[in-house]
């Protein structure tokens, strides 16, 4: 059983899909594992690391992957590079199905077998290997840590002899995986915090990490299926934007993670909000990669509105990528165990399985997952 990990493509991934300790743990599995050379550079882990833990290092993708039964990275690998895979070969990665038919039909003609893993049902069985989780908790993290770094004031309250500090206000919206570990991260550095979510289920969990939670009462609970929000009617979504409206403008930093399953992102903060905060502020739309919750975010880019700061930036996991990829590849690792028979050291996979049902995209030549059976290239 061979397992190949590739470098990523994407330009700005900075992940990496196996960390040696996964590799160590794979080979502990009974297979061999080959790395494509410079995988791991971004997130500091050297060739040299993968070799020490029993892994081969290859020059090429097309030559790690080479008779591989396993493929992981972190992007969807594009066709050209899995070139000269194995038929069946399986490939584990967060595959962005949604739009990109073309390349999932491209991939099914390969050949090869592709999971999505952001797909992972939310299941107990499943949360160690939920990568939406590990990654967007990361995520929150570092939207506090970006915030604070171009605001201009301290986060805490201090008494000092010269006088004291007020402590800076942090407003969390969507208080879900990465939005509660926003309110955590900047409850540690001092702030106050506040935080709204259209979950009613969101109240206690903000309370007990000791943040305030707003909600307006014209809104009592909007949790849809599978613990995730629904989308907000026209007069839920008035209410919030008044209540919203006059919370805002008394912010310092406001972190915005608010999504709907298959949804853009809700548009939570119009320009006038952003144009009512004091010169200085800082908003981080944690929602740019689904068209954001900020009506003046640019995907990608952080921009200045009238002294106020709107970062967009994608992937903020990525700026702290060996923890990215430590917690990553462990998902990975996880999900694979699942699909290996340790006493013959092989693949034997379960296809009814229902994890396996959720995320396989493409198997036998054809994209087979319902949602997207049918793509064509
Ligand atoms: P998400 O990333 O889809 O959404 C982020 C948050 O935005 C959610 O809390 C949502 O309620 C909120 N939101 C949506 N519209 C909003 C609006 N108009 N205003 C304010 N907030 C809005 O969600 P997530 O972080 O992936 O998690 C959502 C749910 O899934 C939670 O109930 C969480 O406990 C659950 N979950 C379960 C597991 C598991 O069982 N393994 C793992 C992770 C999350």
């Amino acid at each position: 059983m061979k397992i190949a990990v590739v470098r990523e493509r994407v330009g700005g991934e900075t992940r990496v899909a196996a960390t040696p300790e996964t590799v160590t743990r794979l080979i502990g599995l009974g297979a061999t594992v080959s790395v494509e050379k410079g995988a791991g550079e971004a997130s500091r882990i050297l060739d040299q690391h993968y070799k020490d833990a029993g892994a081969s290092v290859e020059a090429t993708a097309a030559a790690a992957i080479k008779g591989a039964d396993v493929i992981l990275a972190v992007r969807r690998p594009d066709a050209a590079t899995l070139a000269g895979a194995a038929k069946g070969a399986l490939v584990l990665a967060i595959a962005d199905p949604y739009g990109n038919e073309p390349a999932l039909a491209a991939l099914a003609k390969a050949g090869v077998s592709l999971f999505a893993m952001e797909l992972m049902p939310r299941i107990t069985r499943a949360q160690v290997m939920d990568v939406l989780s590990s990654q967007a908790n990361l995520a929150g993290y570092q939207s506090v840590i970006e915030a604070s770094m171009v605001y201009d004031r301290a986060l805490p309250m201090m008494m000092t002899a010269a006088g004291t500090v007020r402590a800076a206000k942090v407003f969390v919206m969507g208080a879900g995986v990465a939005g509660l570990q926003a309110i955590a991260t900047a409850k540690r550095l001092g702030a106050a915090v506040s935080a709204t979510d259209v979950r009613a289920a969101a109240a206690e969990q903000v309370a007990s990490l000791g943040a305030k939670f707003i909600m307006t009462d014209a809104l009592k609970d909007a949790s849809g299926t599978g613990g995730y929000a629904r989308e907000l009617t026209k007069d839920e979504q008035a209410a919030q934007a008044e209540l919203v409206a006059g919370h805002i403008a008394k912010q310092d930093i406001v972190i915005t993670t608010a999504l709907i399953p298959g949804r853009p992102a809700p548009k939570l903060i119009t320009r006038a909000m952003v144009e009512s905060m004091a010169p200085g502020s800082v908003l981080v739309d944690l929602a740019a990669e689904r068209g954001g919750n900020i009506e003046l975010t640019v995907p990608g880019q952080t921009v200045v509105h009238k002294d106020v700061t709107i970062i967009g930036t994608l992937n903020l996991q990525g700026k702290i990528s060996a923890t990215a990829s430590q917690l990553y590849s462990k998902n990975l690792y996880a999900f694979l165990e699942t699909m290996i028979d340790k006493d013959a050291k092989a693949l034997k996979i379960d296809w009814e399985d229902e994890l396996v049902k959720a995320t396989l995209l493409t198997r036998d030549g054809a994209v087979v997952h319902t949602n997207f059976a049918g793509a064509a290239a």
